[in-house]
């Protein structure tokens, strides 16, 4: 079976092209709206994938060398996200679905994170620590569905660091410039420790170390403004392996493409015997394979959206599906 998956829940618009035998990813293009100031638009960011979402399925396609007639089920992300991005990207795979009369599926984002890296990784009943610009959250498969164990009260870490760069000129997305600098860091410099029960926070400490800037170099504001944050993620999600009894750990999101973040978690599990999983890069950001890889799983576990049925939602919760394809 064959799926193509339409992803655009923000920045990035991505087609991917799965089947259920290797190799599974057949291709996985993407492209991402940049802002040339501030942050996101979301009818900016909309406008891009319109823009683009033909070239990227085309290029997809020429990718997995098939024609769209090839394809058995259409994918595309149903939410979380912003509301004209979401919209574009549906409105694509709709047309798909009824030029191709090929059933749909709507996905959900943030279980398609968790999917992707149980595929390509050899976790298998791990707990996500998912971070990314929108979303931070702790996630696990209890009782027959994906449950948030942990998450952001405010904004994402990956807002919180493409916030900072902004403030101090960098561009974005300022994750990986942060990641370099931080390495040149010396010095730690006290900021607000934000957990709160299995929960975190970010913009409070983001409004700190944005206090900071007169007083401390570059660097060491970057490295303290990493280690707090990521000590934060790597204790709570600790703690809801520890609640939940798995012995995995695996990263999703743009942010885990973070080596520290990476190693600090790696080591976390390592103290506690358990195994630490990252997917490659480009399926650490968002991108259609994963959610391709996700519809084909649900199609083949009888679940379909009638086009009908297919309207987008923006606050999509992790544990409103009921993830009737694991046992
Ligand atoms: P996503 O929303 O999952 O596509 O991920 C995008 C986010 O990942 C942006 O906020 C980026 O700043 C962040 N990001 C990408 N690479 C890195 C990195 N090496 N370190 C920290 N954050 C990163
Ligand atoms: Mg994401």
């Amino acid at each position: 079976m064959i799926c193509l998956g339409i992803e655009g829940t923000a920045h990035t618009v991505g087609v991917g092209i799965v089947q259920d035998t290797a190799p599974v990813i057949l291709a996985n293009v993407s492209r991402m709206y940049a802002p040339v100031s501030g942050g996101i638009h979301p009818r900016d960011a909309a406008n891009h994938h319109a823009a683009v979402v033909v070239d990227v399925l085309r290029q997809a396609l020429d990718e997995a060398q098939m024609d769209v007639e090839d394809v058995d089920v259409l994918g595309f992300s149903m939410g979380p996200g912003l509301g004209p991005c979401l919209r574009t990207v549906a409105t694509a795979a709709r047309s798909l679905a009824l030029y191709t009369c090929k059933p749909l599926v709507g996905v959900n984002h943030c279980i398609a994170h968790l999917e992707i890296g149980r595929k390509m990784t050899e976790a298998r009943d791990p707990v996500l620590l998912y971070v990314s610009g929108g979303n931070t959250q702790v996630i696990a498969f209890l009782n027959g569905r994906y449950r948030v164990f942990g998450e952001t009260l405010d904004i994402g870490i990956g807002n919180c660091l493409d916030k900072f760069g902004r403030e101090l000129g960098m561009s974005f997305p300022a994750g990986p410039a942060i990641e370099g600098k931080a390495r040149e860091g010396r010095c730690y410099l006290p900021l607000p420790y934000s957990v709160k029960g299995m929960d975190v926070a970010f913009s409070g400490i983001l409004t700190a170390a944005l206090a900071k800037r007169e007083e401390a170099s570059l660097p060491d504001l970057c490295f303290s403004l990493q280690e707090t944050c990521f000590a934060m993620l790597t204790e709570v999600t600790e703690r809801a392996m520890a609640h939940t009894g798995k012995s995995e750990v695996l990263l999703g999101g743009g942010v885990a493409a973070n080596r520290r973040l990476q190693d600090m978690v790696a080591s976390m599990a390592a103290a506690r015997g358990a195994a630490s999983f990252c997917p490659p890069r480009s399926l650490l950001v968002d991108n259609g394979a994963m959610i391709a890889w996700t519809a084909l799983l649900m199609h083949r576990h009888g679940l379909t959206t009638p086009v009908e049925e297919s309207h987008i939602r923006q606050n999509f919760r992790t544990d409103e599906v009921a993830v009737t394809w694991r046992s």
